[in-house]
């Protein structure tokens, strides 16, 4: 085989597990840590498979694999949400789950990094399906979790209702109800208040900070979005209210396009009530790869992993990438875009205001004790500008990428943990 081919196909199977691993070295290699403790923190602590047979509607059984993965307690109990999706696999939430550790790291939260998963097609399933699944899921992982040990929270295709459904499956096996076991619950249950729109509030948050670093006006900037879930349509909210101008969004459905500006309002009213984006009237609709390379300042992917690589980085033309998803980004986009000089807030950074108040929340059910709503908008704004602010001193101090910074502050953390707890030989 000619090793041009045999090159490309190497690009090619490299997974998200694979780039996860390829970031850590990369600060790693920035910080000069050794060999021991690159051993001790870069791989999962834990990795457990489940099968779960579930009786669906028809009165069949079918089987689904599922996954939860804990890859650091180094600086308290695993953290990190569940997705229900097709193309959940182990090395994907490994992963997630290493891309935890260092975000709580970042945001300097005492928890360690977890995620968990199901391979299935939740659209295509019943409530009642979901809810059996959910349970015998719970059931599955419950040596790993606890509010103590490694509390679950929500991501794609997962929401408050799935989180009360896994409160009360391991709730029922202790005999009185634990509401630290998960986070992102309904109010009444004792979810947080200010945690649904959590993750979107801090993309926006860092998009502050970011666009007074480059002196550019959030009034008036071109915002376009990937994703218009719990991320994307929060995000588009904040921005909105501070009069940002978002010319499109894009969906798994179909994507949308007008370049005045979408009327965001009406456009969460008709996301409501008909489930996608699709066929909103003020709006004409454009080809998902357009959506990414249309002319604006900033771009959120806020939907799934890998959205822009090698092939479509180079027509990219937004000035900012705030990344409100998990990987949108392969490293050979970074390189390209880095190359181009468009400013990126990673990840571990953009999105971390999710994870953030899930500690809240978190705090409050083991204190009993429940806050206000602009109590939590303004304890997580200053998380998001301090962690901003950290990272931003590492890029121009050390004249790193973002990414790197990031990654340098969260693993530097983890390191350091890992030391004081003398788990270093
Ligand atoms: P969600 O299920 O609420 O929404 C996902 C959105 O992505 C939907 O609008 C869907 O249509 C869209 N989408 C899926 N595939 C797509 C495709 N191929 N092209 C365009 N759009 C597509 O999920 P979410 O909770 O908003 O999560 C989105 C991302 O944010 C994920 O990467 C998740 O890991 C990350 N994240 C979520 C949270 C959270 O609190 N929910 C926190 C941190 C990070």
């Amino acid at each position: 085989m000619e090793a041009w081919l045999m090159a490309t196909m190497a690009v090619a199977e490299k997974s998200t597990y694979d780039f996860a691993m390829e970031n850590f070295d990369i600060a790693a290699d920035m910080l000069g840590l050794d060999s021991d403790m690159r051993n001790m923190i870069k791989y999962p602590e834990r990795v457990l498979a489940v099968v779960l047979p579930v009786r669906m509607d028809n009165g069949k059984i079918l089987r689904f694999q599922g996954y939860r993965v804990q890859h650091s307690t180094a600086r308290g109990p695993a953290k990190g949400g569940i997705r229900y999706h097709p193309n959940v696999t182990e090395d994907e939430v490994k992963a997630l789950a290493t891309w935890m550790t260092w975000k709580c790291a970042v945001v300097n939260i005492p928890f360690g990094g977890a995620k968990g998963g199901i391979t299935c097609h939740p659209e295509e399933m019943s409530q009642a399906e979901i809810e059996r699944l959910t349970r015998r899921y719970t059931h599955s992982i419950l040596p790993l979790i606890g509010p103590a040990h490694d509390i679950p929270a929500p991501d794609v295709n997962t929401n408050p209702q799935v989180m009360a459904w896994i409160m009360d499956t391991y709730s029922m096996t202790k005999g009185y109800p634990v509401p630290g076991v998960v986070t992102g619950k309904p109010i009444s249950l004792g979810g947080s208040l200010g945690r649904k729109e959590a993750t979107g509030r801090g993309v926006y948050y860092t998009l502050e900070s970011t666009c007074s670093h480059l002196r550019l006006p959030i009034k008036g900037a071109k915002v376009v979005i990937q994703g218009f879930g719990n991320v994307g349509s929060a995000a588009a909210h904040m921005l909105d209210v501070n009069q940002a101008c978002i010319t499109g969004v894009g969906e798994f459905e179909g994507c949308i396009y007008n370049k005045d500006g979408l009327d965001i309002p009406s456009l969460l009213l008709h996301k409501q009530k008909t489930g996608s984006v699709v066929g909103f009237a003020a709006a004409e609709p454009i080809a998902p790869a357009e959506l990414l390379t249309l002319e604006c300042d900033v771009l959120i992917p806020a939907a799934l992993e890998n959205a822009i690589d090698g092939e479509n980085a180079a027509s990219v033309k937004a000035r900012v990438i705030a990344e409100g998803a998990n990987g949108p980004l392969t490293p050979e986009a970074d390189r390209i875009l880095e190359a181009k000089e468009v400013f990126i807030i990673p990840d571990i950074l953009c999105n971390a205001g999710g994870v953030t108040v899930s500690y809240f929340e978190w705090v409050q059910d083991e204190q009993h004790l429940f806050w206000e709503a602009q109590d939590v908008y303004n304890r997580l704004e200053r998380v998001m500008k301090t962690s901003f602010n950290d990272v931003l001193r590492i890029h121009l101090d050390r004249k790193v990428g973002m990414r790197t910074a990031a990654n340098m502050l969260g693993v530097s953390r983890v390191a350091e943990a890992t030391k004081l707890r003398g788990l270093y030989p």
